[in-house]
C-alpha cells in the first residue's frame, strides 16, 4: 500500500459529516487547515488521478452507501475563519454562514442576515448559490477564492453564473477563502432582523431532525401553477410518507427526516415516491435540490416524465 500525504485518511466515515446522517465513508479523506496545504493535496490528488469532493457542513448533501472514490476534502482552521475589516468580511470557505451572520450583527454590519437560516459553509453556500428570506449571496458576494490544482483563481460574482441554486463552480473545484461587503447599520437593528428570522424558521420548519433541508426545487413547470416542491408534495399525499428508515417530514413536506437508521437507498426510495406522486398527480417533475455525493443510485424510471 502507497505511503500517503500528511493527514490524509484512509476509509473515513462521512455519515457524521453530514446532517442528514447516511452515507458510507470515503477512500481518501482530509481535513485541511491552509491554502498551503490545500494546493499540496490538489495537486497531488491530481497526479495520482483521485477525483476530489468537498464537503462543507454537509447540510445538502446525500453521500452514497457504497462510499466514494478517490480524495474528500473538508476545510478548517484557517480555512474556516472569518475576519472582519471595516465594512468587509472575509472568510475561509468552510467558515459558517450562521456564524458570519452573528459576527457580522455583532460588528453592526447589514447585508447577510440571511445567512442565519442557512446551515452550510461559505464554500457549500456559493457552490450551491444559496438564500433565504429574499436575501442574495450575489449582491453581498465581492469575490471568492478558487482552489484547483492548476492553482488559486480569484473570481467576481459575475462569474459565477448564478441562478437558482446553481453556480459554474464545478466539481473539483475548491472555494477556499470569499470576501463579503456589508453596509453599515445599527447594531440592535441586526440583531432584531436575526432574531425574526430565526423565529420565522422556527415555526415554519422542524427542528432538530436529521434532515438535508429542501430535497427538490420549486419547480418552474407552468403547470405547478405557482406551488412550492413542498406545496406540491403534500397535496399528492407525501406529508408523513415513511419508506425504510426514512420519511418526509410530517411539519415540512419538502423535508426528508432519517429518525435513526435510515441509509442513503432508504432516502432515495423516499424521493422516487415523491417525485412519482407528483409527476402522476400533476405532471411536473421534481429536480432534487440536494446534492449527491459518491455513486447515489436512482431507480430505473426515474429520469422517465
Ligand atoms: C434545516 C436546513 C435548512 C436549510 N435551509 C436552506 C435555505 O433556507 N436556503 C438554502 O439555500 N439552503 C438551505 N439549506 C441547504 C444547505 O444548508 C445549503 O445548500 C448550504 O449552502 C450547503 O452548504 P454546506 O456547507 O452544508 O454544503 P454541503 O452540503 O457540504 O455541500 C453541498 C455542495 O457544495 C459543495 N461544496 C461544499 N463546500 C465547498 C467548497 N468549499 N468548495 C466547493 N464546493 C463545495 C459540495 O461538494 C456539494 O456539492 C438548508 C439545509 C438544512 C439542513
Amino acid at each position: 500500500m502507497s505511503s500517503l500525504p500528511e493527514g490524509v485518511l484512509r476509509d473515513h466515515p462521512l455519515a457524521r459529516l453530514t446532517t442528514v446522517r447516511t452515507g458510507g465513508s470515503a477512500e481518501l479523506f482530509a481535513r485541511v487547515g491552509t491554502l498551503e496545504q490545500l494546493q499540496r493535496l490538489l495537486g497531488w490528488a491530481a497526479r495520482r488521478g483521485h477525483q476530489v469532493g468537498v464537503v462543507g457542513s454537509g447540510s445538502n448533501l446525500l453521500v452514497a452507501d457504497s462510499g466514494v472514490r478517490g480524495l474528500v476534502l473538508k476545510l478548517d482552521e484557517e480555512l474556516g475563519k472569518i475576519e472582519i475589516t471595516g465594512t468587509r468580511v472575509h472568510c475561509g470557505g468552510g467558515a459558517r454562514l450562521p456564524a458570519i451572520a452573528a459576527r457580522a450583527a455583532q460588528a453592526g454590519l447589514a447585508g447577510i442576515e440571511f445567512g442565519v437560516s442557512i446551515p452550510g459553509t461559505v464554500g457549500g453556500a456559493v457552490r450551491m448559490n444559496a438564500n433565504a428570506y429574499g436575501g442574495d449571496l450575489a449582491r453581498v458576494l465581492e469575490w471568492v477564492e478558487v482552489a484547483t490544482p492548476a492553482g488559486i483563481e480569484r473570481r467576481a460574482p459575475a462569474q459565477l453564473g448564478f441562478s437558482y441554486r446553481r453556480s459554474t463552480i464545478r466539481p473539483g473545484e475548491v472555494v477556499a477563502h470569499a470576501a463579503f461587503a456589508l453596509q453599515p447599520d445599527d447594531r440592535a437593528t441586526v440583531a432584531a432582523r436575526l432574531a425574526d428570522l430565526r423565529a420565522r424558521r422556527k415555526e415554519t420548519q422542524p427542528s432538530g431532525i436529521r434532515t438535508f433541508g429542501s430535497t427538490f426545487k420549486n419547480p418552474e413547470d407552468p403547470r405547478a401553477e405557482g406551488r412550492t416542491a413542498g406545496q406540491l408534495l403534500e397535496a399528492a399525499g407525501c406529508r408523513g410518507l415513511r419508506i425504510g428508515g426514512a420519511g418526509f417530514s410530517a411539519k415540512h413536506a419538502n423535508f426528508i427526516e432519517n429518525p435513526g437508521r435510515a441509509t442513503t437507498a432508504d432516502v432515495v426510495a423516499v424521493m422516487a415516491e415523491g417525485r412519482k406522486r407528483v409527476r402522476e398527480r400533476f405532471g411536473v417533475v421534481l429536480e432534487p435540490e440536494v446534492q449527491a455525493l459518491g455513486p447515489v443510485e436512482f431507480p430505473p424510471d426515474w429520469e422517465r416524465s
